[in-house]
C-alpha cells in the first residue's frame, strides 16, 4: 500500500489512513487549507486532472454576487441581440 501520509495534492495534506473501501480503494483523512478535515479515495487524490480541496475552493469562485452578474450579462446579450 502507498502510505499517501504528509503528501500534499492541491489545498489537501493527507493526515492519515482511515480505511479500505469495499472497491479495494484507500480512503485517507485530508486536511484542507482553509482547515476543514475531510476523508477522501485515494483514486480521487491520484486523479491530477482535477483540483483538490475540500470543496471550499469551487465555493470561493462561485460566490452569489458573481452568479448574478453572470445571470444580469447573458439577459443584456439576449437583448443586444433582438
Ligand atoms: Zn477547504
Amino acid at each position: 500500500m502507498n502510505d499517501l501520509t504528509g503528501k500534499r495534492y492541491d489545498m489537501l495534506k493527507v493526515l492519515n489512513f482511515v480505511k479500505v473501501t469495499p472497491y479495494y480503494d484507500n480512503v485517507w483523512k485530508c486536511q484542507c487549507d482553509c482547515g476543514k478535515v475531510v476523508e477522501r479515495n485515494q483514486s480521487t487524490l491520484e486523479n491530477t486532472k482535477r483540483f483538490h480541496s475540500c470543496g471550499c475552493y469551487i465555493k470561493q469562485n462561485l460566490i452569489p454576487g458573481d452568479r448574478e452578474r453572470c445571470s444580469k450579462a447573458g439577459k443584456q446579450r439576449a437583448k443586444i441581440k433582438k
